[in-house]
């Protein structure tokens, strides 16, 4: 007998993400801040500290308990996950039946509709405005056009670098009965968040990341802010030992360093800043269509020549995240931005 893989399985696309040697990675939307080596002494030590034959906590109840502290949630509404992604899987794969509705918008997270067709959901793609900004009511019609089980979607969000204001997310929760898994892995760089009032409604789960504001994509930890209901039934059917002890310990020493939090948030708000500014100033030259002030660690830049210019910067040893007719580009350090800003500016005006 010859086992066949199913259709479905067999015709997906794995996720790509870019390899290879560069010496400057501005890709992935990674902090350029590792606080590995700034608290290299406190990871060693709870690392040490960890009991490597028993199964870790099974309620992360310790880095809860810290990153509840941290924003002012209660922790027993979260629940910790091995990265934002599993959380998401979990969601799909438990809370949405086999058929069921989700509805996610385009451009948003690609991992979304992915993971929507692994889970056998019916994936519904509501195409953004040209300008790429999403309203309340854009959202809210998809919804009465399609009547999704439950809606997916990031803010700010990534690819686009937008945020939708706060009373316009609270405006999709409280006009819709569908399920609203609401992704905040960029918020620390904006001031929308509704992560304080998640737990009061009951059709409403709210993601964080730790890979990107706090600079450990590498341990992969991630949350989940709901209701109580919903914590409940997150919490049986994600897998009981889900979060490692190693991620719990280093996430646990992250949280009690508030401080180190703020300040690299504020840090790399600055960098974005300053890399926006400075791309701002190349918005005149041929071939830069248009620019997005943007509310997260990276800018998102539209050209007549994506391709080309994202070659070019590949030659330069500048790796960065093209999509479509647009380059996505994390912010770095100084000397990483203006690496970035000097080969942006020396290809734009190149003849194409
Ligand atoms: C990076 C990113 C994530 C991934 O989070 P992990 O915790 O690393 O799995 C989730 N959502 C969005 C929108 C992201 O950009």
């Amino acid at each position: 007998m010859t086992y066949e893989l199913n259709e479905k399985v067999k015709n997906l696309i794995p996720y790509d993400p870019v390899a290879g040697d560069y010496e400057i990675r501005l890709d992935a939307n990674e902090s350029f801040i590792d606080p590995g080596k700034l608290f290299r002494e406190d990871f060693l030590a709870a690392v040490a500290a960890v009991d490597f034959n028993r199964y870790p906590d099974p309620a992360a109840t310790e880095l809860r308990k810290k990153f509840g502290a941290f924003y002012g949630v209660d922790p027993e509404n979260v629940v910790a996950g091995n990265g934002s992604d599993e959380l998401i899987t979990v969601i799909l794969g438990a809370f949405l039946r086999p058929g069921d509705k989700l509805l996610s918008f385009s451009p948003d997270f690609s991992m979304y509709q992915f993971y929507g067709e692994v889970y056998e959901k019916t994936n519904i793609v509501a195409e953004k405005q040209e300008d790429l900004i999403l309203t309340a009511g854009d959202v809210i019609d998809a919804v009465r056009k399609n009547r999704p089980n439950a809606v997916l979607l990031s803010n700010p969000c990534s690819p686009t670098s937008l945020v939708m204001s706060r009373e316009d997310v609270l405006h999709i929760v409280e006009n819709t009965s569908a399920l609203i898994i609401l992704d905040e892995a960029y918020m620390d760089f904006s001031d929308q968040s509704i992560m304080k009032v998640a737990e009061k409604y009951d059709n409403l789960i709210l993601l964080k990341t730790c890979s990107k504001a706090l600079g450990v994509a590498a341990i992969r930890l991630g949350f989940a802010v709901s209701c109580p209901k919903i914590i409940r039934a997150l919490n049986c059917v994600r897998s009981p030992y889900n979060v490692n002890a190693i991620t719990q310990a280093i996430g646990t020493v992250l949280f009690s360093k508030p401080e180190y939090i703020r300040k690299s948030v504020e840090e790399i708000k600055k960098s974005r800043t300053y890399l926006y500014e400075n791309i701002k100033k190349l918005a005149n030259s041929p071939g830069v269509r248009s620019l997005i002030k943007p509310e997260t660690n990276f800018v998102f830049l539209e050209l007549d020549h994506a391709e080309f210019v994202y070659n070019e910067l590949r030659k330069n040893s500048i790796i960065v995240r093209k999509l479509g007719d647009y380059l996505r580009i994390t912010a770095g350090t100084q000397k990483e931005n203006d690496r970035l800003i000097q080969a942006l500016g020396e290809i734009l005006t190149r003849k194409i």
